[in-house]
């Protein structure tokens, strides 16, 4: 089975989800990411971290925040593949409304 994202490589295949995009396309995305943060206006991005650090935080009651995973990624935490898929936005009614705009 190709990757459904660049339908190029083989998709990765984990035993307990299937399959998976393939290390690449997983890498480019992350790529993306910190590629448009640099974007930002520099006093913007410190001051946007500085905030985010004291509000997210990894876990909630035992689920894993999608919004923390978003930001930092999990090489900060000690999380299961399987919780990072199951990752959920438990912070949204304590942050700002304008706090986690897709
Ligand atoms: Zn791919």
């Amino acid at each position: 089975m190709k990757c459904v994202t660049c339908k190029v490589n083989d998709a990765q295949f984990f035993p307990q989800f299937g399959y998976v995009a393939c290390k690449d396309c997983r890498k480019k995305s992350k790529e993306i990411t910190d590629r448009t943060f640099e974007f930002m206006p520099e006093h913007v991005k410190e001051e946007r971290i500085s905030h985010k650090e004291h509000t997210i935080q990894p876990f909630r009651d035992g689920q894993y925040s999608k919004e923390y995973h978003d930001l930092y990624g999990s090489s900060r935490v000690q999380v299961t593949e399987e919780e990072i898929k199951n990752a959920k936005n438990v912070w949204d009614r304590d942050l700002p409304g304008d706090f986690y705009k897709k």
